[in-house]
C-alpha cells in the first residue's frame, strides 16, 4: 500500500490514535458563550486551572474515537459469547428502555422516601420474586456483586454463630469452587478446608461426614458445580452439615440451570446470592455495575443488611430498626438501574417463560456438549447442565493448547470461551451457550471448533500465532496487563 494514509484507512478497519494524538491548539468541540458575570463570581482556590496536555479535538472527533474504540470490543450484542460460569446471555432492550424511563433513571439516591414510593415499590416486587423463584424468605438487594453477595452471606453466618456464643473457625469449599469462595471465607476470618469432588467431579455425602464436625461453621457450595453438573447429593449432604449446626451457602451464580425448575430453599440452602447480571440478563462485564442479591432462609433474616424496605400504613418507608443486622453493605440502595432491568426481564418471561429459559439453556449446552463430543477431550461424562466442559487432551500430540484454541476462536469471530477454570481440571475449555443462542449461531460455533482441530493437526505452528485477524495479534498477557501498549500498529 501506498501512502501513510491509505494504510490507516485499509479495509475499513479504521486506525485509532491515541486521542492526545489527534486534534491541533483552539480546536473545540463545544461553544460555550463567554460568561457575562466576571472573573471573581468563584473563589479562585475553588476554580481548576489549565490542564495539561488536553486534547483539542472537535465533537466529530470525539465522537468517533470513543465509538471505534467501543467496536473494538465484543460483547453479547455483537457476537457469540460463551464465556463459560458468567451467564453472557442477551440483554433484551425492552430492559434497557424500563431502566430509562425518567421516574427511575433521574431519580436522586437520597429523594426522601415519601418522592420514591414506586422505586421502592419495584425493589420489594423483586425482592418477592427472587424469593420464589429461589425458595428462601427473604432477599436484600444491597451487595453489588456476586462476590459482594458471598461476603454478605457470610458475614450474616458469622453474627448467627457469635450470637449463639459458637465461634466457628472453619468452612468447607470443593476444590471446584470459583475463587471468590475462599477468598471470601477467608476475608470473614475463617480457615478453609478443601473437599475434593468425585471422579464425576460431584461433591459426595460421605466426604462430607468426614469433614464435618463442631467447628465447621458452613459448607459453600455451587450447584450446578463449575463443571456444569448437578450436585446430586446436595440434600443429604446439606442434612449432614445442619445435623452438626452449621449452615450452607449456595453460590447461585450457576442459577441459570435451575430457575423455573429447582429451588435452592427446597436442597437445604440457608443462604445464596443471586447474580443478576447473570441470570436475569443485566448488563455484565466491562467493569460495569452488576447486583448480587442475596436470600436466607429465616434462621438468618435476622442478619440482612440495614436499611430495610418496610410497610407503614399505606407507605414503604427504609428502615434501620433490625438490630441484629449486619448493617450496611453498599451505600445508598444497591445498582438501582439492575433492578429495573431485572424486574421488567422477569415480567416479561413470567413463570413459565423462566422455565422454559432453563430448559433452553440446558439443552443448548447438551447440543454442543454432544457435537464436540469426541473432537475434543470430555473430562466428564454423560449430561450436563447450562454449560459443558471440554479439554485439550486430544489436541496435545499436535503442541496445541487451550489458550491456541481460544485465540483462533477469536479469528473465526467468536468469543473465547472460559479458559483454564475450573482449575480441577487441565487445560478446561468451559462452554456456557446460554437460552439465547439459536441453533444456527451453535452449529456456526461447533464448525469453527472442528476446523480448529483440523488446522491443529494439519498445522500446529500456525495455531501458536493466533488470533492473525484481530486488531492486536497474541500478546504477553502478563506484560500487557502490566505494562499496556495503548498505541495500535498493524
Ligand atoms: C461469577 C461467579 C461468582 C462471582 O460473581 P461476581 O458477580 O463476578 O462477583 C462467584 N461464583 C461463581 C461460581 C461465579 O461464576
Amino acid at each position: 500500500m501506498g501512502d501513510g494514509m491509505r494504510e490507516k484507512q485499509a479495509g475499513l478497519l479504521l486506525d485509532e490514535p491515541l486521542i492526545f494524538e489527534r486534534g491541533r491548539p483552539g480546536q473545540v468541540g463545544v461553544d460555550v458563550p463567554q460568561d457575562d458575570v466576571g472573573d471573581d463570581a468563584l473563589p479562585a482556590e475553588l476554580c481548576r486551572g489549565e490542564i495539561e496536555g488536553m486534547p483539542e479535538v472537535s465533537e466529530p472527533e470525539v465522537v468517533r474515537h470513543f465509538l471505534r474504540l467501543s467496536q473494538w470490543n465484543l460483547s453479547a450484542a455483537t457476537t457469540f459469547y460463551p464465556l463459560g460460569s458468567c451467564t453472557m446471555k442477551y440483554n433484551p432492550i425492552a430492559n434497557e428502555a424500563a431502566a430509562r424511563f425518567p421516574g427511575f433513571a433521574n431519580l436522586h439516591p437520597m429523594a426522601p422516601d415519601e418522592a420514591a414510593q414506586g422505586a421502592l415499590e419495584l425493589m420489594v416486587e423483586l425482592q418477592d420474586m427472587l424469593a420464589e423463584v429461589s425458595g428462601m424468605d427473604a432477599v436484600s438487594l444491597q451487595p453489588a456483586a456476586g462476590a459482594q453477595g458471598e461476603l454478605t452471606g457470610m458475614k450474616m453466618i458469622r453474627a448467627y454463630h457469635s450470637d449463639r456464643g459458637d465461634a466457628r473457625r472453619k468452612v468447607l469449599i470443593p476444590a471446584s469452587a470459583h475463587g471468590t469462595n475462599p477468598a471470601t471465607a477467608t476475608l470473614c476470618g475463617y480457615e478453609v478446608e478443601q473437599l475434593e469432588g468425585n471422579p464425576q467431579g460431584v461433591v459426595e455425602a460421605e466426604s462430607v461426614r468426614r469433614a464435618m464436625g463442631p467447628d465447621v461453621a458452613a459448607l459453600m457450595i455451587t450447584n450446578p458445580n463449575t463443571l456444569g453438573i448437578f450436585e446430586r447429593e446436595i440434600a443429604q449432604v446439606a442434612e449432614l452439615v445442619h445435623a452438626d449446626g452449621g449452615l450452607v451457602y449456595l453460590d447461585g451464580a450457576n442459577f441459570n440451570a435451575l430457575i423455573g425448575v429447582a429451588k435452592p430453599g427446597h436442597m437445604g440452602a440457608d443462604v445464596l446470592h443471586f447474580n443478576l447480571h447473570k441470570t436475569f440478563s443485566t448488563p455484565h462485564g466491562g467493569g460495569g455495575p452488576g447486583a448480587g442479591p442475596v436470600g436466607v432462609r429465616q434462621v438468618l433474616a435476622d442478619y440482612l443488611p440495614n436499611p430495610r424496605i418496610v410497610r407503614e400504613g399505606e407507605r414503604w418507608r427504609l428502615s434501620d430498626a433490625a438490630e441484629k443486622s449486619i448493617g450496611r453493605v453498599r451505600s445508598f440502595h444497591g445498582n438501582f438501574g439492575m433492578f429495573v432491568r431485572a424486574y421488567a426481564y422477569i415480567k416479561a418471561l413470567g413463570g413459565d417463560g423462566l422455565t422454559r429459559l432453563t430448559r433452553m439453556a440446558v439443552l443448548n449446552a447438551n447440543y454442543v456438549r454432544a457435537r464436540l463430543e469426541g473432537k475434543y477431550h470430555l473430562p466428564v461424562k454423560g449430561l450436563c447442565m447450562h454449560e459443558c466442559v471440554l479439554t485439550d487432551k486430544h489436541l496435545e500430540p499436535h503442541g496445541v493448547s487451550t489458550l491456541d484454541v481460544a485465540k483462533r476462536l477469536l479469528d473465526y469471530g467468536f468469543y473465547a470461551p472460559t479458559i483454564y477454570f475450573p482449575l480441577v481440571v487441565s487445560g478446561a475449555l468451559m462452554i456456557e451457550p446460554t437460552e439465547s443462542e439459536s441453533l444456527e449461531t451453535l452449529d456456526e460455533f461447533i464448525s469453527a471448533m472442528e476446523e480448529i482441530v483440523s488446522e491443529a493437526e494439519k498445522d500446529p505452528e500456525a495455531m501458536h500465532a493466533a488470533p492473525t485477524l484481530t486488531p492486536v495479534g497474541r500478546l504477553d498477557e502478563a506484560r500487557a496487563a502490566r505494562k499496556p501498549v495503548l498505541r495500535w500498529k498493524r
